[in-house]
């Protein structure tokens, strides 16, 4: 069985680490069995990964971002919407993780959160949650 389900991710910062683990997971609850999902952003300018929800390593990641891509560097891209960091970004996060369930809950570690990536905010978003069964 496959399916697919959509919800929305409202973001308010130009980059910003939201964390859909919560929301991900009530998806899972009604699940029975062992299945998979991927979650997937179906942007150019935008990523999931999975780690740590600490402040302070959030804090780090996205000085990280900034340092590996700078926001206000000289990009061809800007010329036409003034976001290539972002893009750039969104390549080397990637667009999609998978992440095994069993009934009814996901398979994460003890530390791993799910979040979404907004590396061109604030805008209204979309994840695409594919069931795998
Ligand atoms: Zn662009």
């Amino acid at each position: 069985m496959i399916k697919n389900i959509y919800f929305d991710v409202e973001s308010r910062k130009r980059r910003e680490l939201i964390d859909i683990t919560e929301k991900l997971k009530e998806l899972v609850s009604k699940e029975d069995g062992s299945g998979l999902i991927n979650v997937f952003v179906p942007h150019t300018t935008a990523g999931i990964l999975i780690n740590e929800n600490e402040e302070g390593l959030k804090n780090d990641i996205l000085n990280t971002f900034e340092k590996l891509v700078p926001e206000n560097e000289k990009y061809e891209h800007n010329i036409i919407d003034n976001n290539a960091d972002a893009h750039i970004l969104s390549v080397i996060i990637k667009n999609n993780s998978c992440i095994p369930f069993f009934d009814g809950k996901l398979l994460l570690g003890t530390w791993q959160s799910i979040f979404f990536v907004e590396l061109d905010g604030p805008r209204h978003r979309k994840v695409i949650v594919t069931f795998f069964k």
